[in-house]
């Protein structure tokens, strides 16, 4: 075995009191410790146990004083029966850095909400007011879940919060800090559950808040609201509210980006002898004016009458497809008069039969 000089491994005087030299571990455990410096230190924990184990066990300090670190045999330095826990009990501050962790604050969650509006309400945008449902601390228990805020110390980790495992690794035996199950790291449980929150110790409210939708929304477009989510833990930011806009199908138009396309339905005369028809824009009406002769599914572009633009605010185009009704059913003169024009002609068609038909048809 080599020699080992325990002193200058917890860099202290050999004159060291025990105070000094528990001071000194305390500083190296906190640095060395595996589960802080990562697996690499554990030859230098293990050094740094052992040197303590001697140093600070005066019989065992005599003997090394004496006859140095290869008097003593590995056996001497398994920690069987060894309670580390009263060791660790006035160094309570090592382990603080592993247990920190667990009381870190959290931000609170996401909201969503979905939002349906009208093609029009996309069109111009709107302000309203929605009501949303979100967790606040329970005010009847202020947050404990407990009857009337009265909790009792836990009996599982006896008020501290914290489970203290001790677990056997190549470098001796280290002490495992983990947060108490029963009562969550809290040290108190509750003796009767809260009736208002059922133990949870928050409850569900409403609230409202304004949300202003900006002109030109399309299906899913999403608004976030910041801090306007759930509640955050331990004093940690609340998250944010999600908006996601839903757009109610229009009867009259259909919208593809920014554009907007519909139907017009002319009668057989506007189509022959064309004329001046008006027709709906999103925010109002439009005038088309048809050639003589216009024929059934001719489309007419109306630049700037579609939807503005969510960035920029630019409007997209109407598009209005033109369908010529052809009467179903005529009157004894009507028939006379039309008889007369095309009832003698053979027909005379560029387009097959059936071709025609599906004009008609569509
Ligand atoms: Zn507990
Ligand atoms: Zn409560």
């Amino acid at each position: 075995m080599t020699k080992k000089d325990y002193y200058k491994i917890l860099g202290v005087d050999r004159n060291a009191s025990q105070e000094e030299i528990r001071s000194a571990f305390r500083r190296l455990a906190r640095k060395y410790h595996p589960d802080v410096a990562g697996k690499g230190s554990e030859e230098k924990f293990k050094e740094i146990n052992e040197a303590f184990q001697v140093l600070s066990d005066p019989q065992k300090r005599a003997q090394y004083d004496q006859y140095g670190s290869s008097s003593f045999r590995p056996e001497d330095f398994n920690f069987e029966g060894f309670n580390f826990e009263d060791i660790f009990k006035d160094f309570g501050d090592i382990f603080n850095v592993f247990s920190e962790r667990k009381n870190k604050p959290k931000s609170g969650s996401d909201l969503r909400y979905d939002l349906e509006i009208s093609l029009e309400q996309a069109f111009s945008g709107l302000t309203t007011k929605i009501e949303i449902s979100v967790y606040t601390i329970c005010k009847a228990c202020k947050g404990t879940g407990a009857k009337d805020g009265k909790l009792k110390t836990c009996p599982v980790c006896d008020g501290s919060g914290q489970i203290k495992k001790i677990r056997r690794t190549p470098f001796g035996q280290t002490v495992f800090i983990t947060t108490c199950n029963k009562c969550g790291g809290s040290g108190k449980i509750i003796s009767e559950k809260c009736k208002v929150c059922n133990g949870t110790g928050r409850v569900k409210e409403k609230r409202k808040v304004e949300v202003k939708i900006p002109r030109g929304v399309d299906e899913n477009s999403y608004l976030r609201i910041a801090g306007q989510g759930e509640a955050g833990q331990n004093g940690g930011p609340p998250g944010d509210l999600y908006i996601v806009i839903h757009i109610k199908p229009h009867k009259i138009f259909e919208r593809r980006g920014n554009d907007l396309f519909c139907k017009a339905n002319i009668d057989l005369g506007k189509a022959i002898f064309g004329g001046e028809i008006e027709v709906p824009t999103i925010n109002g009406k439009a005038k088309i004016k048809l050639p003589r002769g216009t024929q059934s599914h001719t489309v007419f572009r109306l630049k700037g009458q579609g939807m503005p633009d969510l960035h920029t605010g630019k409007r997209g185009d109407e598009f209005v497809k033109i369908i010529v009704e052809i009467p179903k059913k005529l009157s004894k003169k009507q028939e006379i008069l039309l008889k007369e024009i095309f009832g003698n002609e053979k027909i005379k068609t560029s387009k097959g039969f059936f071709d025609k038909m599906r004009d008609f048809v569509s």
